[in-house]
């Protein structure tokens, strides 16, 4: 580790990068400190970026968040992609939502309700109108429809693009597991360590695992749909992101454990899910079986702010099922505080006061 930096970031994920990016943007010396031993959630990630048919009851602040968040990708995306060269696997087709049964279109209908009533861009389609889209969809669905605005990136090329980016932007990468933050010698430091953000700060982030199947067409030819395609099926739930380079991610278990295990049941229950909706994907290679731990909270919100107590220590976590959609504002939002030194009102929903005994706006900045 060299000389004394303006900000030392902890963790490489997509979050983390995304903001060293940003302040080192800013003209700030900024290093990032990446643990070696294994990936993030980012490395099991299906980088749907859908705000509108994720936006959930009771959830609006996080909607307003999201949505907000996929309003800047395309402009980062192309940012990053001009900076780099990197093609971050950007598609803008649209997100088809389906039902295979009645009772799961009673429940799409439900959602997509609620979900207009906010005003978000998403309109019901027929069955037919479905398969006109789609045709190597089941003839079995009952109907579903469209989100035109929920787009999907390719998280694994976004990271390798943001390496490139903060190298250029002169961030220094430390490869080392931050376990004590006293002993990173920064002016201010930004805890961006997904699940490992528990122990550096006290946050309740918890890990949430997801098993995610990666699929391979046959001969390398490109999937056989090109929306993404969120599947209600007998009262599951199952996506199917199909990738520019023949590859289809199947996702995903959501599981209140810590563990890596790949289980039998996962690979099945996906499978049989992902054939019900698009059976020719019977016939595709299961390439790989991604296992990730979602960073969650308990109000499913990410944690952004300084951190009470502990001044000059700000919080960029829990971005639980989100976090490839938040990339874009949380980096914006967190290079903003730390060149202002103040948390900006319209992120309060997300301070980590609200799980701390501390009021919001008693800490000082150092
Ligand atoms: C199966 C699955 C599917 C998902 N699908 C989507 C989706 O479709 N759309 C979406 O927007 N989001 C999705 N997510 C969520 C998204 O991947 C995460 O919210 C996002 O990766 C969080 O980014 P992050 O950088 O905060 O954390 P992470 O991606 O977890 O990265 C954190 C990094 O910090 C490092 N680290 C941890 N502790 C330390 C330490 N003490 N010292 C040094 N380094 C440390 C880790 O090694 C890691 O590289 C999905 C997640 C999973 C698991």
């Amino acid at each position: 580790m060299g000389a004394r930096v303006d900000v030392a970031v902890i963790g490489g994920g997509p979050v983390g990068l995304a903001i060293a990016w940003r302040c080192a943007q800013q003209g700030q010396r900024v290093s990032v400190h990446q643990s070696a031993a294994g990936e993030g959630a980012w490395w099991a990630s299906a980088g749907m970026l859908a705000p509108v048919a994720e936006a959930n009851f009771g959830e609006g602040e996080l909607t307003a968040l999201l949505v907000r968040s996929a309003a800047r990708w395309p402009a980062f995306a192309a940012e990053l992609t001009s900076l780099t060269g990197h093609d971050l696997g950007y598609r803008s087709e649209g997100t088809l939502v389906v039902a295979l049964t009645s009772d799961d279109l009673v429940e799409v209908e439900r959602l997509m309700a609620y979900q207009q009533s906010l005003g978000l861009p998403i309109s019901a389609l027929r069955a037919s109108e479905l398969r006109e889209r789609e045709p190597t969809m089941t003839p079995r669905l009952r109907g579903g429809a469209l989100a035109p605005a929920d787009h999907q990136v390719d998280p694994r090329r976004l990271v390798a693009a943001l390496q490139v980016a903060t190298a250029r932007a002169g961030v220094e990468t430390v490869a080392e597991h931050v376990a004590d933050p006293s002993t990173v010698d920064a002016d201010i430091m930004v805890v961006a360590a997904g699940c490992g953000s528990a122990v550096l700060t006290g946050l309740p982030v918890r890990p949430v695992k997801g098993q995610t199947l990666r699929l391979k067409a046959p001969g390398g030819a490109p999937p056989e749909f090109r929306h993404v395609i969120r599947g209600y099926v007998g009262g599951r739930q199952v996506y199917l992101v199909p990738r520019s380079h023949g590859e289809v991610v199947v996702g995903a278990t959501v599981e209140e454990r810590s563990d890596s295990t790949v289980t039998a049941g996962a690979v099945m229950e996906l499978m049989r899910d992902a054939v019900d909706l698009v059976p020719g994907l019977a016939e595709y290679e299961l390439a790989e079986v991604g296992v990730g731990h979602r960073p969650g909270t308990p109000d499913n919100a990410p944690i952004l702010g300084q951190l009470p107590g502990r001044p000059g220590v700000v919080v960029a976590t829990g971005h639980y099922r989100h976090g490839i959609v938040l990339t874009p504002v949380t980096a914006d939002a967190i290079a903003e505080m730390v060149r202002t030194r103040v948390d900006p009102a319209d992120l309060a929903p997300f301070n980590p006061g609200r799980f701390s005994r501390q009021r919001e706006g008693t800490v000082a900045w150092s």
